[in-house]
């Protein structure tokens, strides 16, 4: 007799495919995986062997794979994103049938997704673009899940995907995100706030260590004295969702000032080489650290304080930037995005597992049309109470030079924001004198042109 089929397929056995097939598994449900190298396969067999016997399968060619699963299948993709998606979906499709339906839950392009979900469609299957959040750790005991794309195919998988998605207390971190590459943009925008978060972070910890227990502080150097944290290489890298969310929120014309300053700062910590050169030349141009001057005497407790509730404020605004360009976008692509419902299945197996998601939930539930979160009643109150703690923070930085291009770009987008009337009005006029570009008056309708050189 030939052996019994599996439930679901996985393809690509790297770190986010190896785990998130054991995972799999683990929650009950048989599982084939294959990978284009073949000894990540049998990798991937020993460790379901030594992690407690797991029903997983591994198969050495397209063919065998696909033809080892139950139909209707449904193939989970996790290889490299872009054209090795393309490739995969080529080795494997040739064996699919209609109604079989591929998941690719890498880091993709959205249009990408939305190009394959036309492409699979002629063939008669179905196609599911889904981020997956959590890193390593996340895809082995619980990753936060965002599929968009068809719903038949959603449907298909929906109870393994609620079992292995992280638990928390107001169910699964997974829900249906909506139409076409939704899934793949809503998690591009996730990690966009992520770069901010990380960023603010970053210059919480420049300012005064501020989570002085979280454990990267406490990892010990264990190829020198002291700690690992200040040994590490001040250059960052990334892999591109973060650009993508900064372009993306330019092309709807949202303001995402925190999430580019955070892309911004990536970029200039990449020319290690360049500041370690532009330290030296200032150096000798005369410049002085003030960062002694400015924090002697200061009361330590309080400035710990302080760095919390800036951090917390900048945080806010810096969700309030991703949640509107997801809006957006929702908008202008008809995707229905349910925005609390997104930040209620970030709220496991993300790095941005923060608390007040349950918040951003709760705001959004309140008003489903907020305009920004800073102006929710209950966010509104927070931002208010501290906001002097934030601007004492920014201050000690600037006048310390200690760089903090995340909280300043919070601030300044919540004090841009919060304003009825903005010097806008004379960036207007500088437009009309240089360019004839007309315009608007406060006290009529109409558009209106002045020859301002001639009058002056
Ligand atoms: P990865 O390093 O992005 O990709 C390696 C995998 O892609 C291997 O299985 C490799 O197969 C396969 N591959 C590459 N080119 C291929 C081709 N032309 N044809 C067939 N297979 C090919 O793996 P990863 O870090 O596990 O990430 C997988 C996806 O998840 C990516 O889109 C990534 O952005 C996303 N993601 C990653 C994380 C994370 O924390 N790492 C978190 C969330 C999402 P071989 O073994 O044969 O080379």
């Amino acid at each position: 007799a030939s052996p019994a089929l599996s439930r679901i397929g996985l393809a690509g056995l790297a770190v986010m495919g190896q785990n998130l097939a054991l995972n799999i598994a683990e929650k009950g449900f048989p599982i084939s995986v294959y990978n284009r190298t073949t000894s990540k396969v049998d990798e991937t067999v020993d460790r379901a062997v030594n992690e407690g016997n797991l029903p997983l399968s591994g198969q050495y060619t397209p063919k065998d794979f696909v033809l080892s699963l139950q139909r209707p299948r449904s193939v989970i993709i996790l290889v490299k994103a872009g054209a090795p998606v393309d490739q995969t979906i080529a080795a494997l499709s040739a064996y699919m049938e209609p109604g079989d339906a591929i998941i690719d839950g890498g880091n993709e392009w959205y249009e990408n997704t939305e190009r394959r979900i036309h492409e699979a469609s002629a063939k008669g299957l179905l196609y599911l673009g889904m981020g997956v959040s959590g890193g390593e750790e996340g895809a082995r005991h619980g990753p936060s899940l965002m599929p968009g794309g068809s719903h038949q195919a959603y449907s298909n998988v929906q109870d393994i995907l609620h079992k292995v998605a992280a638990q928390v207390e107001d169910g699964p971190c997974v829900t249906y995100i909506g139409q076409g590459g939704s899934g793949n943009f809503v998690k591009m925008v996730h990690n966009g706030i992520e770069y901010g978060d990380m960023q603010l972070i970053s210059e919480a910890y420049d300012v005064f260590l501020v989570e002085i227990t979280a454990d990267i502080f406490k990892v010990k150097d264990d190829l020198a004295d002291g700690f690992l944290v200040d040994k590490l290489l001040d250059k960052t890298g990334m892999k591109g969702t973060g650009k993508w969310t900064v372009q993306q929120a330019a092309e709807l014309s949202v303001a995402a000032p925190t999430i580019a300053a955070s892309l911004d700062c990536r970029y200039l910590s990449g020319l290690k080489e360049e500041r370690e050169s532009a330290e030296e030349a200032l150096k000798q141009a005369g410049f002085k650290e003030e960062i002694g001057n400015v924090t002697s005497g200061i009361d330590k407790k309080r400035l710990i304080d302080d760095v919390r509730q800036a951090l917390y404020a900048s945080k806010i605004c810096s969700y309030a930037q991703g949640m509107n360009l997801l809006r957006a976008k929702s908008m202008e692509k008809g995707w229905n995005l349910n925005l609390g419902e997104l930040a209620r299945i970030w709220k496991g197996g993300c790095i941005i597992r923060a608390v007040f998601l349950d918040r951003i939930k709760n705001a959004y539930q309140r008003n489903q049309g907020l305009p920004n979160l800073v102006v929710d009643p209950d966010f509104a109150k927070e931002m208010v109470q501290r906001q002097a703690a934030w601007r004492r923070v920014v201050g000690l930085a600037v006048a310390a030079g200690i760089s903090t291009p995340g909280m300043c770009a919070s601030l300044s987008y919540f004090d841009t924001y919060r304003r009825a009337r903005l010097p806008a009005n004379l960036v207007q006029a500088q437009r009309d004198l240089f360019g004839a570009h007309t315009y608007e008056r406060v006290d009529r309708p109409g558009s209106f042109h002045t020859e301002w050189t001639k009058l002056a």
